[in-house]
């Protein structure tokens, strides 16, 4: 078998250091092309030198020249590229013949739709660009016959267990509803009143995954259950009553398909994104991720309930987004980083993170997508009115 060429955008973060750990355990298999980040100069130089990589990118162009230094300290001969373009530069290259988008936020969309834009497989964490682009992505896919194969742990799991040709539609394939499972975050048994006084800290300390800092609020609001259920609808063709929530606080089922015959369909593993990271490299092949095996007999109970709509309104938020669609989902997700941005700054409280993102979608007209450069028009006017918003609580 051909080594397989590497692009990943976004290598410090959680799911970029998770990605270059499985990649290290199949050395025969891939090669990394190029690493990015956006200011952690240090580790990406360290990146780079361990894992051979041809070219280090960093998106914050003013740290360009410390990169340069860092990895000259390391003896690192990756060539350096600096800025937003750089992104889509490697996103694009020959060289890369496979992209992980793990960049979090809008922030990664352009690269990460020029990978589907040139034809390349995309392994697809960040759901953002998804959520917010959803339409461009299924388009692009077809026009350029690119594979898109999703990583978040839920639509992975879904992907593993729905039939090849559900792009076909899922009724066609017999499938009735998506499930998708939600952990519940660190606050599932909390009342709404007891959410007031919630700090950074404890929005971030999640009890099964360890991620990035967003992330890891957004799954504290619910709101990362909301992006979800919108980045399902565009990776399975599914209509918003195909697309159920339940609550799962083990994390050890990631999702399951419900079939016309009553079968369900879940798959089943350790809370470690090594295990949909490494599906998504090797599909349909199965490799060595490095993870924990799962011993059903040693876990006490799986739990499933309905979601809190009522404590976490950021999930019901998301369904009306689905259900108005257009340029609701650009609103809703750029409401939501400006909204996370300044709760982890201690701007304004836990619960005013869904306060900001209703008031947001209610003070932005709606109105249609059909271009990339009107996806960042809409994310640009919401981030405004977003901010307009976070100013009005202080
Ligand atoms: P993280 O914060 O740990 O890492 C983010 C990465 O993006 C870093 O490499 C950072 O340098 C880069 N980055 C940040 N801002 C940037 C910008 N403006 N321009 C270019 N690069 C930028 O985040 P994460 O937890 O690894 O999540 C990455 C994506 O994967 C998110 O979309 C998240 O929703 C999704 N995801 C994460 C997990 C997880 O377990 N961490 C699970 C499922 C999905
Ligand atoms: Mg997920």
């Amino acid at each position: 078998m051909l080594s397989q060429g590497i692009t990943v955008l976004g290598s410090t973060g959680s799911i970029g250091t998770n990605t270059l750990d499985v990649l290290a355990r199949h050395p025969d298999r891939f090669h990394v092309v190029a690493l990015s980040a956006h200011s952690n100069v240090t580790r990406l130089a360290e990146q780079c030198l361990q894992h051979h990589a041809r070219y280090a990118v960093i998106s914050n162009p003013t740290r360009a020249i410390e990169l340069q230094s860092a990895l000259d300290q390391l003896q690192c001969k990756a060539e350096v590229l600096a800025g937003r373009d750089a992104l889509s530069t490697i996103a694009r290259m020959h060289e890369t013949d496979v992209v992980m988008a793990a960049i979090v936020g809008a922030a990664g969309l352009e690269p990460t739709l020029h990978a589907v834009q040139a034809g390349k497989r995309l392994l697809l964490a960040n759901k953002e660009a998804m959520v917010i682009a959803g339409e461009l992505f299924r388009k692009a896919a077809v026009e350029y016959d690119a594979t898109i194969i999703p990583v978040d742990s839920e639509h992975n799991a879904l992907f593993q267990v729905l039939p090849e040709n559900f792009a076909n539609g899922l009724e066609s394939v017999g499938v009735e509803r998506l499930i998708l499972t939600a952990s519940g975050g660190p606050f599932l048994h909390r009342s709404r009143d007891s959410l007031q006084n919630i700090t950074p800290e404890e929005a971030c300390n999640h009890p099964n995954w360890d991620m990035g800092r967003k992330i890891s609020v957004d799954s504290a609001t619910l709101i990362n259950k909301g992006l979800e259920i919108i980045e399902a609808r565009w990776l399975f063709n599914a209509r918003t009553d195909q697309i159920d929530v339940i609550v799962h606080p083990q994390s050890i089922v990631h999702s399951m398909v419900a079939y016309r015959d009553g079968s369900v369909l879940a798959q089943l593993g350790m809370p470690d994104m090594r295990t949909p990271i490494a599906h998504a490299l090797a599909w349909p092949d199965r490799i060595e991720a490095g993870v924990k095996r799962l011993n059903l007999t040693a876990l006490n109970k799986l739990e499933f309930y309905p979601p809190k709509l009522d404590s976490f309104p950021g999930l019901a938020l998301a369904y009306q987004v689905l259900e108005t669609g257009h340029n609701a989902p650009v609103i809703f997700n750029a409401a939501n980083e400006v909204a996370v941005e300044a709760f982890l700054q201690e701007r304004i409280s836990f619960l005013q993170i869904p306060s900001v993102v209703s008031a947001t979608l209610d003070g932005c007209e709606t109105g249609k997508i059909d271009r990339l450069d009107e996806v960042l028009e809409y994310d640009r006017l919401a981030r405004n009115t977003a901010c307009k918003a976070v100013n009005l609580l202080q």
